[in-house]
């Protein structure tokens, strides 16, 4: 089979939506079956190695009309069932079927207030695309209507439009409220408690807006022009900001309901605290948290070697432990980096692996080798203090352990050595404990994660928290949710005194 080049697919695509629009007939249902899942155009996967541009160029207009003429329309909406904020996906991809993107963008908009970046960075094939008729027709997921590709679309043309409606906020109540954090989690709480006419400022402790939509997710698959667009609406909402605010140490968090006025706080600091493995020679140059590899590269734009104030470890053969989405990440920026080697260490098979298949697939064509069913045992010095290389060992999959994955069992006298200078340790990220070690009436369980009901009330009153602080290292999504959740609590806290 040929692969098309992004001009051809644009092409194709422009003959092909001429025929469909030139039946006079509705499409049939057996017809929508027949359409064509359409390609995403890519950047060349030669000339990515070498910039930090985005991967993944998006549908074109053309191609995205298709897209969403291939949507059943079904009255059972499972995507819609299967979205954490239940956006209404067969109402704004019917309206991206007709040609009326606003229509579709003021669908979205009525529930999700980040679309462009839910668009990139959702695992839309766990999600909303997981029980896609189209797919289960086909017997592959991967052929379901692609959900987040359309939305993406619609958010991109209405950014592109220059004409981003900025949600009305009711007049001023007088009543103040404080966020924690400027993730997703916050930064969806900010808008939601704002519209309702109350106060917002948010204290964040970087010197940048986003939390990790910022410093950890890579510009090569989230640019920092669409975080700072979403920004740049909360502030013309009237929204404040204060970085370089550390609440635990700048200040203390009951500080700013006893001290500062605040008449609510909303905490969404995130998962921010890496793991390690516990190994030998974790301690050796050039072993680095996934988490600080990443946001020297994306915060403190490290990768401007000649710059930049912390400049980065200069690899040749790198190692990255785990098979999540910040493994990814942190492989395809070792590569961009200048890395000549990079290898996915990961004591499972592929099929295991949490990172989002697009994202795996793109790690592939950038030269990643991936290898499955192996683990580090140490890392081995240079005598200099200096990584030299990694011991490995070999496993199998045995029984599934409780989250239902197959349990990797070590293979006896597996060893082996991999040559490398750098390894990135990506094994999850534990919650920062500034916070609550700071703020003893907050009541934490025994990973540190805040306690929460079920209207995101912490322990303490006034106090309400959600994303990733709770759920542990989640989901942009699943921060939103529960943002959006607090965001009702606070209002109606506020509404009755
Ligand atoms: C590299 C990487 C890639 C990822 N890829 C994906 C993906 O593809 N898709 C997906 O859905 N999810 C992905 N995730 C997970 C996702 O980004 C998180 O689940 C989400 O950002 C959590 O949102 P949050 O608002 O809870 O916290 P965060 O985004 O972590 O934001 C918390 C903010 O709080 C600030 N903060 C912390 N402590 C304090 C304090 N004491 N005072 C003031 N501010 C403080 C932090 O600086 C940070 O800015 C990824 C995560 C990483 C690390």
């Amino acid at each position: 089979m040929s692969i098309l080049n992004n001009e051809q697919i644009e092409l194709k695509a422009k003959e092909y939506l001429e025929e469909l629009l030139a039946k006079e007939e509705p499409i049939k249902p057996r017809d929508r079956m027949k359409i064509p899942p359409q390609t995403m155009p890519h950047q060349d996967e030669f000339a990515r190695r070498h910039n930090l541009d985005e991967v993944a160029l998006g549908l074109t207009m053309e191609q995205a009309r298709i897209e969403a003429m291939r949507c059943l329309q079904c009255v059972k909406k499972t995507c819609v069932a299967d979205c954490p904020v239940q956006i209404d996906i067969p109402r704004f991809i019917g309206y991206v079927a007709e040609g009326d993107m606003q229509g579709a963008a003021d669908e979205i908009k009525k529930v999700s207030l980040l679309p462009s970046i839910c668009g990139r960075v959702c695992p839309q094939e766990t999600q909303c695309q997981q029980n896609c008729a189209v797919g289960k027709g086909l017997k592959d997921v991967d052929k379901a209507v692609t959900i987040g590709r359309l939305e993406r679309f619609v958010a991109d043309w209405e950014r592109a439009t220059g004409n981003i409606r900025i949600p009305e906020v009711k007049p001023d109540t007088g009543k103040k409220v404080a966020v924690v954090g400027s993730g997703p989690a916050g930064l969806v709480v900010a808008a939601d408690v704002r519209r309702e006419g109350h106060r917002v400022t948010i204290f964040e402790a970087f010197h940048k807006l986003g939390g990790v939509m910022r410093y950890g997710i890579p510009e090569f698959r989230l640019p920092n022009d669409i975080i700072d667009q979403e920004i740049d609406t909360l502030a013309k909402m009237g929204v404040e900001f204060r970085t370089n605010y550390v609440v635990g140490r700048t200040r203390k968090l009951m500080d700013l309901i006893n001290k500062d006025g605040y008449d609510a706080v909303f905490i969404g600091t995130g998962a921010g605290l890496p793991m390690f493995m516990g190994i030998d020679g974790e301690n050796l140059v050039g072993v680095f948290s996934a988490n600080e590899y990443l946001t020297r590269a994306n915060l403190m734009r490290a990768f401007d070697r000649e710059h930049a104030d912390t400049p980065i470890y200069n690899s040749k053969n790198v190692a990255v432990l785990g098979g999540g989405n910040v493994a990814m990440d942190a492989a395809r920026m070792a590569v961009r980096l200048g890395a000549e080697k990079v290898y996915v260490v990961y004591r499972r098979t592929e099929k295991e692996m949490p990172a989002r298949v697009e994202e795996v697939a793109h790690a592939k064509e950038e030269g990643i080798e991936f290898r499955f069913l192996q683990n580090a045992k140490r890392i081995i010095g240079d005598g200099n203090g200096r990584v030299k290389a990694l011991e490995c060992l070999r496993y199998e999959l045995g029984e599934p352990d409780e989250s239902g994955r197959r349990r990797p069992v070590v293979i006896p006298d597996s060893e082996f050595i991999l040559n490398v200078d750098t390894v990135l340790v990506s094994i999850g990220n534990g919650s920062n404990p500034l916070i609550s070690q700071t703020t003893p009436e907050l009541n934490v369980n025994k990973w540190g994660n805040i306690i929460v009901d079920e209207k995101q009330k912490t322990s303490v009153d006034r106090i309400y928290a959600g994303g990733d602080i709770v759920l542990g290292a989640a989901t942009v999504i699943l921060a939103m949710g529960e943002g959006r959740k607090a965001a009702a609590a606070i209002n109606d806290l506020l509404a009755s005194n």
